[in-house]
């Protein structure tokens, strides 16, 4: 797939979970979406390897009015429709901790991506090529105080070998168990 524009109110099936609709930019003017077939293609491929029940996308494209409405540059990678911010819920409906949900889009080969809220529950994934930005936006200072080359090693889970992954991790003194499986 490849980079695509859509008129506003075209709602097309792209993949098996999800349609042009969920990537809309939320600003509330009538244009166009601009989206990557490739962005959407990793998302379908995270929902499987996290086995999630649903993966809602808060906000995908954005005109770069919005973009800078919401505290971007105006020139972001939403602005390139090449950028997701989701939070994924496990097939008990329960929300999958960021911490996982890294680890799990790293496997998968998104280029960019982070943890975006205080409660660890949103990650921001994109499909920017060469070089690669792993992020969190909840420490001080922000994503550019916590750059990092592995998210196995910064959110302190275990990957295990023959691609199979459990742990636990605590988040705000709750312990989640997880399950990484490829299939
Ligand atoms: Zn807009
Ligand atoms: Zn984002």
């Amino acid at each position: 797939m490849m980079m695509m524009t859509y008129k506003h109110n075209n709602n097309e099936r792209l993949t098996s979970h999800f349609s042009v609709g969920e990537f809309r930019c939320k600003c509330g003017k009538s244009h166009d979406t601009k989206l990557d077939g490739e962005l959407v293609e990793k998302l379908e491929e995270l929902r499987t390897l996290l086995d999630c029940s649903k993966i809602i996308v808060n906000s995908g494209y954005r005109c770069p009015d919005h973009d800078r409405n919401v505290g971007g540059s105006g020139g972001g990678m939403h602005t390139k429709g090449q950028a997701a911010d989701i939070v994924c819920y496990d097939k008990l409906g329960n929300i999958i901790p960021s911490g996982v949900v890294c680890c799990a889009a790293q496997e998968i080969g998104f280029g960019g991506i982070a943890n975006i809220d205080s409660t660890y529950t949103a990650v921001h994934v994109d499909t920017r090529s060469g070089n690669k930005w792993y992020g969190d936006e909840a420490v001080p200072g922000g994503t550019s105080a916590s750059v990092c080359t592995d998210f196995y090693k910064y959110y302190g889970l275990d990957k295990a070998e023959n691609d199979v992954k459990t742990g636990t991790i605590e988040i705000d003194g709750v312990k989640y168990k997880y399950t990484l499986e490829k299939v």
